[in-house]
């Protein structure tokens, strides 16, 4: 186990890739704060999996959007486990539309938690990294925000901004030994992407070279890599996770 004795925050971990990035890192030793933002009941199923096998994990609500809601965030994780020695800035939403029809508040909702929730985490996590003069920073951006995607400008924006805040943070932060990395996930199987239509599906798998579809794990397995020792010496790189799409 690579993260015996580290804690963990994960947001956005009901479902999806963000459950993965949990279970993975439990699985390496971690103690997990699985943050949600909806269903309580399948946060308490994620902590109730990771206790299962042998883990610790709590379920935290928070919005990442609200400065409040993440200082609270922080405070239970503090007050439960005692330190915070990685954040997992997964949470993520999309309201896909054309720029032309693009509404304001689909823009603001997609700014607000894709790249604010990023700042407010990241922000409200280093005080304590400080503190403990080390930490790991893994940001989950999306390959889109360095291809770009027609439908998905506040998203592709968002997304983009992250791999730049990774980028700053990676720099602000270095000196206190604290390393920042982000993952550009391609086209992953979650309930984000059942939404999509059959042909956009077989529209996106034609353009992968491993000719499949990501699986959740396959982003949470470098998530680990990211947040253990064997990465000590990297800081400020965005990895794309995608088959090979994006070259
Ligand atoms: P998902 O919709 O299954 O899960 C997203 C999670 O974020 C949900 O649990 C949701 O409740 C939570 N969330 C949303 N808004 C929140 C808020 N304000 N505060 C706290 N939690 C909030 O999506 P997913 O596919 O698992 O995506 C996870 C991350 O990976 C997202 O950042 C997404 O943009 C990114 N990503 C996904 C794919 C993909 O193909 N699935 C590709 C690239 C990037």
């Amino acid at each position: 186990m690579t993260l015996q004795n580290k804690t963990a925050i994960v947001t956005g971990a009901s479902r999806g890739i963000g459950q993965a990035i949990a279970l993975e890192l439990a699985k390496e030793g971690a103690k997990v704060v699985v943050n949600y933002s909806g269903s309580e009941a399948r946060a308490q199923q994620v902590v109730e999996q990771i206790q299962a096998a042998g883990g610790e994990a709590i379920a935290v609500q928070a919005n990442v959007a609200d400065a409040e809601s993440v200082a609270q965030l922080m405070s239970k994780a503090l007050e439960t486990f005692g330190s915070i020695d990685i954040l997992v800035n997964n949470a993520g939403i999309t309201r896909d539309n054309l720029l032309m029809r693009m509404k304001e508040d689909e823009w603001d909702d997609v700014m607000n938690t894709n790249l604010k929730g990023v700042f407010l985490c990241t922000k409200a996590v280093t005080r304590q990294m400080m503190k403990q003069r080390s930490g790991r920073i893994v940001n989950i951006s999306s390959i889109v925000g360095v291809s770009g995607n027609a439908g998905q400008a506040n998203y592709v924006a968002a997304k983009a901004g992250v791999i730049g805040l990774t980028k700053t943070t990676a720099k602000e932060l270095a000196s206190r030994n604290i390393l920042v990395n982000a993952i550009a996930p391609g086209f992953i199987t979650t309930d984000m992407t059942d939404e999509l239509s059959e042909e956009l599906k077989t529209a996106m798998l034609a353009q992968i070279p491993l000719a499949k579809l990501g699986q959740p794990e396959d982003i949470a397995k470098a998530v680990a890599f990211f947040a253990s020792d064997a990465a000590s010496y990297i800081t400020g790189q965005t990895l794309h996770i995608d088959g090979g799409m994006v070259m």
